[in-house]
């Protein structure tokens, strides 16, 4: 495949896969600030959802606002999936690479 076509296969793979996220989701549960909550003392505590992400090697969390929870979850599963385009279109970089060798390797 000429190297514009499988650009351009790339682009229209990559172009059904937004939104895109790297990082993941916890669900947790957790002490809310209000006085006297009843679900607190009760030790029921408030569940919710963590996005854990690497910035500059760096971890981060935030809050993920429930609504937003199926949106983050798609967006994560699809930058995954373009991790795993982008390791196997580095794999065949390599294997064209091979193929187009007039060179025989070195022993
Ligand atoms: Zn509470």
């Amino acid at each position: 495949m000429p190297r514009d076509a499988q650009l351009v296969a790339f682009l229209n793979e990559v172009a059904g896969l937004w939104p895109v996220a790297k990082g993941s989701l916890t669900e947790i549960a957790k002490p809310c600030v209000r006085p006297a909550c009843p679900a607190c003392q009760r030790r029921e505590r408030h569940p919710a959802v963590i996005f854990t992400y690497r910035q500059a090697g760096k971890q981060h969390c935030r809050y993920v606002p429930r609504a937003l929870v199926p949106r983050l979850r798609r967006a994560i599963g699809n930058g995954r999936q373009i991790e795993r385009r982008l390791v196997a279109l580095g794999e065949a970089l390599i294997f064209a690479h091979r193929r187009a060798r007039t060179t025989p390797p070195a022993p």
